[in-house]
């Protein structure tokens, strides 16, 4: 590949062409290029065998002109400095373009759970926050779960929040169990926001939801999730993989039997005659791609073979620069990433709201109020892509980004 692939300079590269566009003063694409605060953490984590091991770990807060910010943390032994920021300004944008009241932010800790036991892996989360205390809070900064990490885990790290600050504190963090104030519908909110905005470009196209194909790459929270509210929602879901292959069945999968295969371990262990390769799943004959694993997976060299009408990218930067021309060209329908898993985010404000009242929602509240975020932002984009004649994460960057220029000129900075 002869793309750069950093992901901060992706962003960066997309803030320079947005503000172009918009025709804002150089210096909005400078201040919007640098996260306003970045902590670099390390601290000393005794492990089950006696030994200490020092654990270095990162939480960025992109703007906080609308309000407090918020995003997830990761767990993960590839976290770095700069994918930390990209991610943090990544989240500045998705809670812009559906309007919430938040600015972005993001955290990191280079470690590797599958390798750490539960004892160690709660003393890792709470050594992080104890860290990073001083910069977060229900009105500061509100982490939530992301790759590797859990409602298990946001459960340690808010009882370590609340022990320093001496009083229960729930609304510091999002994506907590039910029991300490999570909320009803968080688990699957991606993947349901995914839904819904697959649903609004299915309209769009003119095609009918009812048998529509569906590939997925991706067996997890929101790739498993996907998969199954399409299924119910009348779509076909012919093809979805993990890390160790992909499987296809042009009639449809019969999903509770994929979700049996994944439960005893991994979709290699699936009818060997319906097992294709990654790139295979990429080029499949579908109405609606679903990348919902990795960065980067779509990109110059197999965008030409994406025959699908739809891409929704559930997963965060799976579709490089290159690759989105290719796919633009193509007139492939691909619904960004702040958008088609805003739906997470989404529903860690409501929850952050119920924690603030003290007053709890039903599920089908939590669903109906989603639906009306995730529709009005949709129909919004269009409506922008249309009248600037662009694609739909260009149109969302504009919306995204007019909205912060505008809390940054309330509030005297600009
Ligand atoms: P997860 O860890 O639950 O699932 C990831 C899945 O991807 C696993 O099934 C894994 O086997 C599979 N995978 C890994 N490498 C692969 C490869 N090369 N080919 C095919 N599959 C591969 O993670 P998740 O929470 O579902 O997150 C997935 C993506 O969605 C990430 O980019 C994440 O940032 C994004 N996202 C998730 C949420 C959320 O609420 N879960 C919210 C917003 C964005």
């Amino acid at each position: 590949m002869s793309e750069v692939l950093n992901s901060y300079e992706i962003v960066v590269r997309k803030i320079k062409e947005v503000t172009k566009l918009l025709g804002t003063p150089s210096h909005i694409a400078d201040i919007l290029s640098k996260p306003a605060r970045v902590l670099t953490v390390s601290f000393p984590v005794k492990m089950d065998d006696g030994t200490i091991k020092v654990f270095e770990g990162y939480r960025s807060q992109h703007n906080d002109a609308i309000g407090p910010t918020k995003g997830g943390i990761r767990f993960h032994p590839a976290v770095t400095f700069d994918e930390v920021k990209a991610l943090s300004m990544l989240m500045t944008f998705k809670c812009g373009v559906v309007g919430l009241p938040y600015g972005g932010a993001k955290g990191g800790v280079i470690c590797d759970p599958r390798k750490l036991s539960q004892a160690e892996l709660e003393r890792i989360s709470r050594a992080y926050i104890e860290a990073i205390s001083s910069i977060i809070g229900p009105d500061k900064d509100i982490p939530a779960p992301d790759v590797y990490t859990n409602a298990k885990v946001m459960g340690w790290m808010t009882d370590a929040y609340s022990r320093i600050n001496r009083s229960f504190s729930p609304a510091v963090i999002t994506g907590k169990p039910l029991i300490i104030g999570g909320s009803k519908g968080r688990n699957e909110a991606t993947a349901r926001g995914c839904m819904y905005a697959i649903l609004e470009g299915l309209k769009y196209l003119n095609i009918s939801a009812e048998g529509a194909t569906v590939a997925v790459q991706g067996f997890g929270n929101a790739g498993q999730n996907a998969a199954r509210l399409l299924n119910a929602a009348g779509c076909k879901v012919v093809a979805v993989s993990d890390s160790s292959t992909a499987i296809y069945d042009a009639n449809g999968l019969n999903l509770e039997e994929v979700n049996r295969v994944k439960e005893q371990g991994s979709l290699a262990d699936f009818d060997r005659s319906r097992q294709i390769s990654h790139e295979e799943l990429l080029a499949l004959e579908v109405d609606i791609l679903i990348p919902a694993a990795l960065e980067n997976v779509i990109h110059e060299n197999n965008a030409p073979a994406v025959k699908a009408k739809i891409v929704a990218e559930a997963a965060n930067g799976p579709t490089t620069p290159a690759a989105d021309r290719i796919l633009k060209e193509k007139g492939v329908l691909v619904i960004p990433d702040i958008l088609a898993n805003a739906g997470g985010v989404t529903v860690s404000y409501f929850e952050w709201v119920q924690n603030l009242m003290n007053f709890y929602w039903t599920e089908d509240e939590v669903n109906q109020r989603l639906y009306e975020i995730i529709v009005q932002s949709f129909e919004r984009i269009i409506k922008n892509a249309e009248v600037h004649q662009t694609d739909m994460r260009t149109s969302a960057y504009m919306i995204a980004i007019e909205r912060v220029i505008e809390a940054m000129d309330a509030r005297g900075w600009i």
